[in-house]
């Protein structure tokens, strides 16, 4: 049986190989099946990776910190540094929840 790597002395693109983040990574899968990206568009697609939610930075938050799943389309997309791929209407104008969450609410303020 090989010995166990270090994790702090591995790069942390190596820290993907390790049996400890394939196990997580499979629970994420398991755990939400669906892209949490595409569902919050009211889309269904099967989950292709698991996700950190927030950037890690060091092997603690990489194991640790929150994760999410997402199809290859939107994982691809993050990766370019989008989080999410651009998404139409009907009306051919760019459908942004996060942006409408935004929006002041109309009539009197109180
Ligand atoms: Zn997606």
């Amino acid at each position: 049986m090989p010995a166990k790597r270090n994790p702090h002395t591995m790069q942390p693109r190596q820290w993907y190989g390790t049996q400890a983040w394939r196990r997580r990574a499979a629970d994420q899968i398991r755990r939400e099946p669906l892209c949490r990206e595409c569902l919050r568009f009211g889309e269904t697609r099967p989950a292709f990776a698991a996700d950190h939610v927030h950037q890690f930075h060091d092997f603690q938050s990489f194991t640790l910190g929150p994760l999410q799943s997402l199809c290859k389309r939107c994982s691809d997309a993050k990766q370019r540094g989008n989080p999410a791929p651009v998404r139409t209407g009907v009306d051919g104008l760019p459908l942004q929840p996060r942006d409408l969450l935004t929006l002041k609410p109309m009539g009197p303020q109180a």
